[in-house]
């Protein structure tokens, strides 16, 4: 009986063995099948919480519950900006890298505006407006997206689709089969010559069915009884955006009286409605382009960006924000159901973060007695130029965008000035403007290697070519903004802090507070799908997510 039970256990031992082996063997060759990113624009980590209760099971609650929330991620750099933001998540390093400093740029070789995701050199698809001039040129390095392309040797295929261009532009990468982003003007989803010479047959259906306008033809009112949106401020506040055709910010917002004085079929963007036509263009692609269906790992890239023009209107603690919200979770839910149905229960990984997050409104803050307010960046230019003219015999600055000054450096050099000293200069006049805080020079940067703090978001948000001479940051909680809405982009957390959850294949349940950065998402990436990293990657793995 004894030695029976010995063979046994020896026996079951090796099968054990064999089959830890074989499933270890399969496990390193498996992929899933298709790689769904979600940015959410302007979301803030605490969203997640304060809407907890009233959030269904299937959106943001099925993704926490069954994926991994990584609690406590930050972005480590400023500014905090939705090109930047994008470009960081799918490079995984910083604009000292990426080189995508901002939105929109004083360009040094040209002497002009910049905007991240322009290229003079293609031209629109679908449409014949500028805003089809459109790459992701200006990005130095790869992304998580290009890498998969070319691992795959370019079997992958790679979309990505937001309203903002720059949204779907900068995460689908340089190698991608496609970017697809909207004109408000017609109400479609266009593309640019980049990709390809003509809309897919079944991206012409989709714009054919006119769906901006039929979503603007209904009122936006609350999906809830208003009495129950006890997480926000009163509707009617003085903290809020009040639309051409409006008297108060209230709801329900007549979006069929409104959206002519407007901005026309654009204004569905500061509406949740922008959120749904988003997910309905989603669904579209993957039906249509049958991603996950193939052998090779397909990535689709989103961005919902209307949650940001909703932010910008009337703020994080508005009923409009909340509502938003609450209907993007509906959203979530029937895309993340969508997903599972076309490529299989488990096939799919998904990940849900934010391009950056916001401020409460500055205005609300003050009415708290809480140190916040607003820095008059036009005053603060002027003053400069008439320091340096004063002292100079010329004003010598050529520009202040993104909280960096830019320096005539070519008049500083015919008059025999010395770059350094001016931008000294200007920094220690900056340094006493009120409710300045740090104020870094380019040659600072250049020589000094900062560990930690704001100093140390500025230096990561520096690119040495591309930025400017003086590096200015503010107090917390003071903006340029209008004295309604927010806005974002600087190096505190109410900007930093995002949710980045993972779930699907491969993927533990659970979480973590661990210090998180933003730029460690494709590094994570790279891990699972056992493929290069980002050509300027500069984050790490995060280790507890994967099973
Ligand atoms: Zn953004």
């Amino acid at each position: 009986m004894k030695k029976y039970i010995l063979f046994l256990s020896i026996f079951s031992s090796i099968v054990a063995c064999a089959q830890t082996k074989k499933s270890t063997t399969t496990k390193e060759n498996e992929k899933p099948k298709l790689v769904v990113g979600i940015v959410i624009d302007q979301m803030r980590y605490d969203y997640i919480y304060r809407f907890w209760n009233k959030f269904g099971n299937d959106g943001f609650k099925k993704l926490v519950n069954q994926g991994f929330f990584c609690k406590n991620t930050n972005f480590n750099y400023v500014p905090t900006y939705t090109g930047p933001g994008h470009a960081s998540i799918y490079t995984g390093t910083t604009p000292s890298v990426h080189g995508i400093i901002a939105n929109d740029w004083y360009d040094k070789k040209t002497a002009k505006n910049l905007y991240c995701a322009e290229d003079n050199k293609v031209t629109g698809v679908g449409t014949t407006a500028k805003e089809g001039k459109r790459s992701p040129a200006n990005m130095l390095t790869t992304t998580i997206t290009d890498e998969l392309r070319i691992s795959s040797n370019m079997k992958s295929k790679v979309i990505g689709i937001a309203l903002k261009d720059r949204s779907a532009i900068l995460p689908a990468g340089h190698t991608a089969n496609a970017a697809y982003w909207f004109d408000g003007s017609i109400g479609s989803f266009i593309s640019s010559t980049f990709y390809m010479n003509e809309l897919p047959a079944y991206v012409q259906e989709f714009n054919k069915k006119e769906l901006a306008k039929k979503y603007l033809s209904q009122s936006w009112n609350t999906l809830l009884p208003i009495t129950e949106y006890t997480e926000s401020v009163a509707d009617d506040n003085k903290y809020e955006f009040v639309a051409k055709g409006e008297t108060k910010p209230v709801f329900p917002h007549n979006l069929p009286n409104l959206y002519e004085k407007n901005g026309g079929l654009g204004m569905i963007r500061s509406t949740p409605f922008g959120n749904t036509l988003t997910k309905d263009f989603a669904m579209e692609i993957i039906k249509s382009e049958n991603l996950g269906k193939e052998n090779a790992t397909d990535f689709l890239a989103i961005s919902f960006s209307s949650p940001d023009y909703i932010g910008h209107l009337y703020g994080p603690n508005s009923v409009e924000q909340e509502d938003n919200y609450l209907r993007l979770d509906k959203d979530l839910a029937e895309l993340i159901k969508f997903i599972e149905t076309q490529v299989g229960q488990g096939n799919s990984l998904i990940f849900l973060t934010a391009d950056h997050a916001a401020p409460e409104v500055p205005a609300y803050l003050m009415d708290l007695k809480i140190p916040a307010g607003y820095v008059n960046e036009n005053k603060l230019e002027k003053d400069v130029k008439k320091y340096l003219a004063a002292n100079y015999g010329d004003s010598l600055l050529l520009s202040y965008s993104n909280q960096q000054l830019f320096l005539n450096r070519q008049l500083i050099e015919t008059k025999k000035l010395v770059l350094q000293q001016i931008q000294e200069d200007v920094a220690n006049f900056v340094q006493k403007a009120e409710n300045v805080s740090e104020v870094l020079t380019a040659t600072t940067l250049n020589n000094t290697q900062f560990t930690e703090g704001a100093r140390y978001l500025m230096q990561k948000g520096y690119h040495a070519n591309r930025s400017g001479d003086v590096l200015v940051n503010y107090a917390p909680g003071y903006v340029d903004f209008p004295h309604y809405g927010t806005t974002h982009g600087s190096p505190y957390s109410y900007d930093t802090h995002v949710p980045l959850i993972f779930y699907g294949w491969n993927i533990k349940q659970g979480s973590t507070t661990e210090d998180i950065n933003i730029t460690d998402i494709a590094a994570t990436l790279a891990m699972i799908l056992n493929i290069q990293f980002p050509n300027g990657c500069t984050g790490k793995p995060i280790q507890s997510v994967v099973k």
